[in-house]
């Protein structure tokens, strides 16, 4: 059937990949459905709203270098669009730094490992194979490799750094990065990037009451243009016919399309459709939303803590914005990866008091008796996990799919992207382009992976 005017595209996932192919085809006089299992829009780009106290998930902020993204968030966002300076940390050898690291982490460095470091730098030899740990040992030597890498691997991913493709540090490591003076991909640009004489400054976006605020926006646009969103309905059916889908079954609804865009985990559409035999999985993350009594100890927006307090990071929304909590009180996110169906997921109130405790152990806060609220959030499909096979799994899951030719595949869920906001946004800018030039759903592909292609022009992390 040819894509006419008047034909109806499904999207699948009210993220930001989802919201903004909606937004640009409602503007353009299409008819859309977009389809979102949760009872509110934003997927990871969401905001949590309790009372005055406002949170997202983890540490989200607008970052990009492409202009057509930059222009597009400031459109959507107007004057909400506040520009602030960026001050993040990590706390290593029992301190708070800043990050990137200055030369003052150099002091807190045990003296023995600053000689093996000081060793590694002179002597690495050449770790063969497509592993993480054999790009960490390649990069950064054994020493840090062992101190901090594998530890942090470990404890945020519950996988060994030799399991993993080494994509995952293309993604994930490259971007804690911030920009091109602090480069960190070999052992020598990190030491370097320490020793600049003024710390790296970078500036992003953020509305006053959370990031979730741009998708609140997009939703209310496509409402006005006409466009559906509908809420609460987890994806049920998916109906193919000739090689097409024809429905989409959610909330007890069926739906017909004759476009379907699908930003949700990949993995569902696979199993919704009878595709077997594929293994990509997913990290899951409780969110632990502290609402804490007084100022904040530390000014930092968000924190790695690779020691071994359980957390992996700590974000504080009113380092972002003063107007994400009350006078005289802050917010504090902890992220708490876990598995779905593991003790963390099912049970994640068991490791409140575990976590009260660390925050107090690691000086984050000053004492449990300030903590005026905890609010626990589990969020399904976080990161993608990069096993060492993940790209013949992907390629096969790409391959099943690609039979359909009315599906689009978008987004950091929907094309297993370890991606941000902005590559989400920007993709679903070209992407809609080409739907809207009448291009075939089944040519269009654009998984732009280009920023893994350089460390240095990696734009934001996580
Ligand atoms: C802790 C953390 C920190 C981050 N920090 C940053 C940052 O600082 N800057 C940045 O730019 N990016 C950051 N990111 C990445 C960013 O969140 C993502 O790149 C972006 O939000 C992905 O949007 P998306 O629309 O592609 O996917 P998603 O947000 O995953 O959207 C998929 C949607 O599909 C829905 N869905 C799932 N299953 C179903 C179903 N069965 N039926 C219907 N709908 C379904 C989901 O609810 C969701 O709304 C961070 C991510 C995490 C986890």
């Amino acid at each position: 059937m040819p894509e006419t005017s008047s034909s109806h595209a499904v999207i699948v996932g009210a993220g930001v990949a989802g919201l903004t192919i909606a937004h640009q085809l409602v503007q353009s006089g299409r008819r859309v459905t977009v389809i979102e299992r949760d009872t509110f829009v934003g997927g990871l780009g969401r905001s949590w709203h309790y009372g005055a106290f406002h949170f997202d998930v983890g540490p989200h902020r607008f970052h990009t270098e492409n202009p057509r993204v930059a222009d597009f968030i400031r459109q959507i966002l107007q004057e909400e669009a506040i520009e602030i300076p960026r001050l993040s940390g990590a706390r290593m050898f029992g301190k708070f730094h800043e990050w990137p690291l200055r030369p003052s982490v150099l002091f807190s460095m045990p003296i023995g490992m600053m000689f093996r470091c000081a060793f590694d730098l002179l002597h690495r030899p050449k770790v063969e194979g497509e592993s993480f740990e054999a790009d960490i040992l390649n990069k950064y030597g054994r020493t840090l490799y062992e101190v901090f890498f594998k530890p942090y691997t470990e404890k945020f991913l519950f996988h060994s750094p030799a399991d993993l493709h080494r994509d995952w540090a293309r993604a994930g490591v490259n971007r804690a990065v911030i920009d091109k003076r602090a480069s960190a991909d070999t052992l020598w640009s990190l030491l370097k990037t320490t020793m600049l004489p003024k710390p790296v400054e970078t500036t992003f976006l953020y509305p006053p009451t959370g990031v979730g605020r741009f998708s609140d926006r997009l939703d209310e646009i496509i409402r006005e243009r006409g466009g559906r969103v509908v809420l609460g309905a987890p994806v049920e059916a998916v109906e193919a016919r000739d090689g097409r889908i024809v429905s989409v079954t959610a909330g007890g609804e069926r739906i017909a399309c004759d476009q379907l865009v699908w930003t949700a985990p990949m993995p569902l559409i696979n199993s919704l459709l009878g595709i077997e035999g594929i293994t990509l999985n997913f990290l899951s993350t409780i969110f632990y939303n502290f609402e804490i009594k007084g100022p904040l100890k530390h000014n930092f927006q968000w924190t790695y803590h690779g020691g071994d307090e359980s957390f992996s990071r700590v974000s504080a929304p009113t380092a972002f914005a003063s107007t994400t909590a009350p006078a005289g009180t802050h917010g504090l996110c902890v992220e708490f990866t876990c598995r779905k169906g593991d003790e963390r997921w099912s049970h994640p109130e068991r490791f409140t008091e575990r976590i009260i405790d660390d925050l107090v152990r690691t000086k984050t806060i000053d004492r449990r008796e300030d903590i005026l609220n905890v609010h626990v959030e589990p969020v399904p499909e976080t990161y993608p996990i990069y096993t060492l096979d993940y790209l013949a799994q992907l390629t096969r899951s790409l391959k099943a799919l690609g039979q359909y030719r009315n599906l689009l595949l978008a987004g950091r869920s929907g094309r297993f992207w370890y991606n941000n906001m902005d590559h989400s946004i920007g993709q679903g800018l070209t992407m809609s382009d080409k739907i809207l030039r009448g291009q075939a759903l089944a040519e269009i592909d654009d998984n732009d992976r280009e920023f893994w292609a350089e460390a240095s022009e990696a734009p934001a992390n996580q």
